[in-house]
């Protein structure tokens, strides 16, 4: 198995490289050359399995020959035995035909964990044998620093470096990072939002000296193992309800779009998906996009569920890549232009590909938490601001047929926001009981400004010390 860059100029290199370089050398992301997939009946197959067994046997088609069968039915097994709860990922019902996918059971709260426990374990697998040690850089709008945090802390083949937009993510999220006393953890809160830290680690990776010098690597939602490990649970959950005979709807609270991505991509595996709703909170870049065809960048507002608190969705250039007939020097010029002028007129055809998967719907403030307390009467579930833009999207879609079920993908646990959900519900989470309490923990990070020069003198200081 093959991977190309989106932008079409960089030469086609093999899963565990494209894992390590993140960004392809042309700026652009990595995807594979051509799609794998399944028939029905092995689909079907998958029925009353294991999570991780279905894990290994979906990734194990992105990873080709790179990696033994058996050495990443290992990795699978060892990284979901981390979940609190023996299914991973449960279904459960909200309504007629309503369900949430509960991706939030892994050891930081939120769905992140379900790439980057993999993630981890497929680093030090690799890094081990090459006797090499990088250094991780992780923009985060407030879960994959904790996720990538745990997943990577005390690993001796790699170092970490958190970048969080200061005061714009919760107590819990920021306490997932800062608690952790490993020495190869970094983190650091940046003087501006989730875009000036994603802008940053961009901008790092296209420094060719910089690159090299502290052997960088990113987990940020372009990495394609992130993806790869994010198609699982459309399977899992599709299956349970019927699939691959019954197609499934999913909606699915989007920031960056990974999530929502890999939802297409599980589609083009073979999976029969009625539709994917892009849920976004006021931070509607996607939503606008989907319905006018202008993807154009609006100003950051800080919101409830401010893992979405993002105007630039990275993963879209690759939905917009399939959607020009994987044309990479059109993707290419596109982006570049985007980046420069924040604004992209999507051709009508591609626009008209993307309108048969995916549609978009943005949530208000008031209606999300209007959502977690309606959601809390009608079902005695408590639910977190992210899981409650989904649904908040998922009672104004109308599906064109309305037996196909519909889940909602909840990304996050309620305890994880406790200021929001108390706010809205009146009622506190408890943190579950395999979560260690890490309020009264010491914590420990830097402040630096947004400046892309002054954090990689920081990050050289700290690969150097490590
Ligand atoms: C990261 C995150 C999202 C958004 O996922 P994307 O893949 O960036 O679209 C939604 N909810 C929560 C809780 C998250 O942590």
């Amino acid at each position: 198995m093959r991977y190309v860059s989106t932008r079409g100029e960089a030469p086609p290199i093999g899963f565990l490289d494209a894992v390590l370089a993140g960004l392809a050398p042309d700026g652009g992301l990595y995807v594979p050359e051509s799609w794998p997939g399944f028939a029905p009946e092995e689909i079907a197959a998958f029925a009353g399995k294991p999570y991780a067994e279905v894990a290994a046997a979906v990734i194990g088609k992105f990873v080709g020959d790179e990696i033994a069968p058996d050495v990443l039915a290992d990795m699978c097994a060892e990284a979901y035995d981390s979940f609190a709860h023996v299914a991973t990922t449960p279904l459960k019902q909200l309504g007629p035909n309503r369900f949430l996918l509960e991706l939030f059971h892994g050891p930081t709260l939120a769905f992140k964990d379900v790439a980057m426990q993999l993630l981890g374990r497929l680093y030090d697998h690799v890094l081990s044998r090459q006797a090499r040690t990088m250094t991780i850089i992780c923009a985060t709008s407030g879960d994959t620093g904790g996720a990538a945090v745990e997943a990577f802390r005390g690993r001796s083949h790699a170092r970490i470096v958190a970048l969080f937009p200061e005061g714009r993510i919760s107590e819990v999220q920021r306490r997932f990072m800062t608690t952790a006393i490993d020495k190869n953890v970094a983190c650091v809160a940046i003087q501006g939002s989730f875009d000036d830290c994603q802008a940053i680690v961009k901008q790092a990776f296209q420094d060719d000296q910089f690159r090299n010098a502290v052997d960088l690597s990113g987990v940020n939602s372009i990495n394609w193992a992130r993806i790869a490990a994010q198609t699982v649970y459309y399977f899992t959950a599709a299956v349970a309800l019927g699939g691959p005979a019954r197609p499934v709807a999913f909606v699915v609270p989007t920031g960056n779009f990974g999530d929502a991505y890999a939802a297409f991509v599980a589609h083009r595996m073979g999976l029969p998906i009625a539709r994917v709703i892009a849920a976004t909170n006021s931070n509607d870049i996607l939503t606008r996009a989907f319905a006018d065809g202008r993807y154009a960048r609006g100003a950051v507002a800080a919101t409830q569920s401010p893992a979405m608190d993002i105007q630039v969705a990275s993963n879209f250039e690759r939905l917009y890549f399939e959607s020009v007939r994987r044309d990479g020097l059109e993707t290419g010029r596109a982006f570049r232009a985007f980046a420069d002028t924040g604004l992209l007129d999507i051709p009508p055809a591609a626009h008209a590909f993307m309108g048969e998967l995916f549609q978009g719907v943005s949530v208000s403030e008031a209606d999300t938490a209007k959502t977690m307390l309606s959601t809390l009467n009608q079902t005695g579930e408590l639910i977190d601001p992210h899981t409650a833009v989904g649904v908040a999207a998922a009672a104004r879609v109308k599906l064109a047929d309305p037996a196909t079920p519909l889940v909602v993908l909840s990304t996050a646990h309620p305890a994880k926001f406790p200021e929001a959900v108390g706010a809205a519900c009146g009622e506190v989470p408890a943190i579950p009981r395999a979560t260690p309490d890490l309020s009264k923990k010491p914590e420990r990070f830097d402040r630096l400004p947004a400046e892309v020069e002054t954090v990689k003198a920081y990050v050289r200081a700290f690969a150097g010390r490590v």
